[in-house]
């Protein structure tokens, strides 16, 4: 029973991994013991009074996987049933996606169980401040930087921002990212995920030499990476066909008029019953026989289960652990090629760095400045991945975590284990 407890959890599945690259490289006993933990996590529970005058107590985390190559930076989420399981998964992926990329980061997640649309604004507000106050011995420009994830925005990330700097005595910018312009946000951050999902997905079209007239695409999950992201492959001359949310999905053929789609969402609070579309099921999607899959909403969605229904030929995986590695292993088999997380959503945390960095100059970039810089350094990651996985005969995922992994273990042996 405890076995199969064990192989359930997500931090498994990211050691999982972790081994597997370790195997290719070659890593030593020690390093393997080193880079396989947690370096620490903090648990608080916190109280707060609601609209209505009593209180609730929430609970929430934050984790440092590692921060050999640089500060601790990590997204922190709002959503029901979070556990420290996932928190410790979803940090050591941090780890590994600023390190493919080359950023001077470690790896963190945070968060608190909770469904945000269940609070008010005033509450969410009081929820987040209290929040960034218990976490508060953690966070800072030299030390731990949160951004926006799931269930939490900029408007999150101002309110954490405001907090730090009331206890500091002065503004502290750089102390969270994903922050409004207004308040030392960088031009170009909001939509960067998705950015950077759209460039990977050219990249790999052009090197798939995938000559479809048009390719398709359909996108798992419709909030900030999801939207962006479909919004920016129409853009690129694509056609998305499909979207879903947690409600329900939508299909196309011809493409989704998705400017409608979006004020069809504002006003229902989902994209099901879009009159422009055919409201399919959520599991139908992943099985629309498409060029370009992307999963781009939570983690586990295709797995063992449900990877056989798959016809895309390329999946952008836009969502953090979005494919299971039995997954990963039936789709390689299939021939199936995968843009992994750790790299295909890493345009996040690479637009985050230079908000960090024009924080802490305060000097302020142009959007195209920004996104010239993220093409650049996420193309450079593509095909440092691709390279190593023809190289080394490996997936591409193990690919980005044999990059990843040497270059944190590297910087492990170098600075030598203290005392
Ligand atoms: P979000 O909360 O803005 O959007 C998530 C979307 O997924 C929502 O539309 C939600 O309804 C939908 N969804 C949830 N469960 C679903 C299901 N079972 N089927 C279909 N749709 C479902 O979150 P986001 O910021 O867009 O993050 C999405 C993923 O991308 C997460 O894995 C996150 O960790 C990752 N990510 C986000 C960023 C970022 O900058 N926001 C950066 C890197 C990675």
């Amino acid at each position: 029973m405890a076995v199969e407890v064990r192989s359930q959890s997500a931090f498994a599945t990211a050691q999982r991994r972790f081994d597997a690259a370790a195997d290719v490289i070659g890593l030593s006993e020690d390093q393997r013991l080193l880079l396989r933990e947690i370096k620490r996590e903090l648990v608080v529970h916190f109280p707060v009074k609601l609209d209505n005058g009593r209180v609730r107590v929430f609970t929430g985390y934050r984790v440092h996987h590692n921060i050999s190559r640089g500060p601790a930076k990590g997204g922190l989420r709002y959503q029901a049933g979070l556990n420290l399981d996932t928190v410790r998964a979803l940090a050591m992926l941090m780890t590994w996606k600023c390190s493919v990329v080359s950023l001077p980061y470690g790896g963190a997640k945070g968060g608190v169980d909770v469904d945000p649309r269940a609070l008010s604004t005033n509450e969410l507000e009081h929820m987040t401040r209290r929040f960034a106050t218990e976490i508060a011995l953690l966070i800072g420009p030299e030390r731990d930087i949160p951004a926006p994830d799931l269930g939490t925005d900029a408007q999150t990330m101002a309110w954490i921002m405001d907090t730090i700097s009331m206890h500091s005595g002065h503004s502290v910018t750089a102390s969270v990212t994903g922050k409004p312009v207004d308040v030392g946000g960088s031009e170009g951050r909001h939509e960067a995920a998705g950015r950077g999902v759209t460039y990977l997905t050219l990249e790999a079209l052009k090197y798939l030499h995938i000559e479809d007239e048009t390719p398709t695409v359909a996108v798992q999950g419709f909030g900030k990476v999801g939207s962006a992201t479909a919004r920016l492959l129409t853009e690129a001359g694509l056609r998305v066909v499909a979207v879903s949310d947690s409600k329900g999905a939508v299909h196309n053929p011809k493409g989704l008029d998705l400017e409608a789609l979006e004020e069809h969402r504002q006003v229902r609070g989902g994209v099901s019953g879009f009159k422009k579309a055919e409201d399919i099921d959520n599991q139908d999607l992943l099985g629309l026989p498409v060029t370009v899959l992307v999963p781009a909403a939570t983690e586990n969605q295709i797995t063992e289960a449900n990877a056989d229904r798959v016809r895309a030929r390329l999946i952008t995986e836009a969502a953090n652990a979005a494919l299971s590695p039995e997954a990963d292993r039936l789709l390689n088999d299939r021939g199936v090629f995968l843009v992994p997380d750790i790299l295909a959503n890493s345009g996040g945390v690479i637009a985050s760095y230079f908000e960090w960095v024009q924080d802490l100059q305060a000097f302020f970039w142009e959007e195209e400045e920004v996104n010239t810089k993220l093409h650049h350094i996420i193309t450079r990651a593509f095909y440092d991945v691709l390279h190593t996985s023809v190289n080394k005969r490996v997936d591409m995922r193990t690919a980005a975590y044999v990059i990843a992994v040497q270059r944190v273990a590297n910087a492990t042996t170098v600075r030598g284990i203290y005392p």
